[in-house]
């Protein structure tokens, strides 16, 4: 275990350096000076999509979904919600299949909602399937 971690900020995409004892105290971007942790899920685009993989220490699940499909949007409150319970140990960030092809057959994503946990750019687990607040939390702190 690290002193520090390194952070991907969610606003400007810069790399943070942050003492791990500093993680639940609210830690600011010291690039844009934005919130790492602003209590919602990242929207990650093809152009983001790489660094927030690679760059973040700690965990990131990743919901891809899509506008037109009705378990995702039955979905999307729970993973809200679960941001509030997993930040900042886990990084939760959604991609839009739909707008993001590229990356939705880059993870052969065939059915959404799927959840994909990745750590150190490495896939840890998936799971298709619509999931209440409590099952999303109790599977990320299972695989991760
Ligand atoms: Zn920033």
């Amino acid at each position: 275990m690290t002193d520090s971690l390194h952070l991907v900020c969610p606003n400007c995409q810069a790399v943070n350096r942050v003492p791990s004892m500093r993680l639940a105290q609210h830690p600011n971007c010291g690039k844009c000076h934005q919130p790492i942790f602003n209590g919602k899920p990242l929207e990650l685009t093809a152009a983001t999509f790489q660094s927030h993989i690679l760059n973040n220490d700690i965990p990131i699940l990743l919901d891809f979904w899509a506008p037109w499909c009705g378990p995702c949007k039955m979905m999307a409150p729970a993973f809200v919600q679960a941001v509030v319970i997993l930040e900042p140990r886990v990084r939760l960030a959604k991609v839009d299949t739909d707008s993001e092809q590229g990356l939705g057959n880059q993870y052969v994503i065939r059915s959404i909602p799927t959840l994909v946990l990745f750590k150190g750019g490495k896939e840890l687990a998936r799971q298709s399937g619509a999931m209440g607040v409590q099952d999303i939390v109790k599977w990320v702190n299972i695989h991760k």
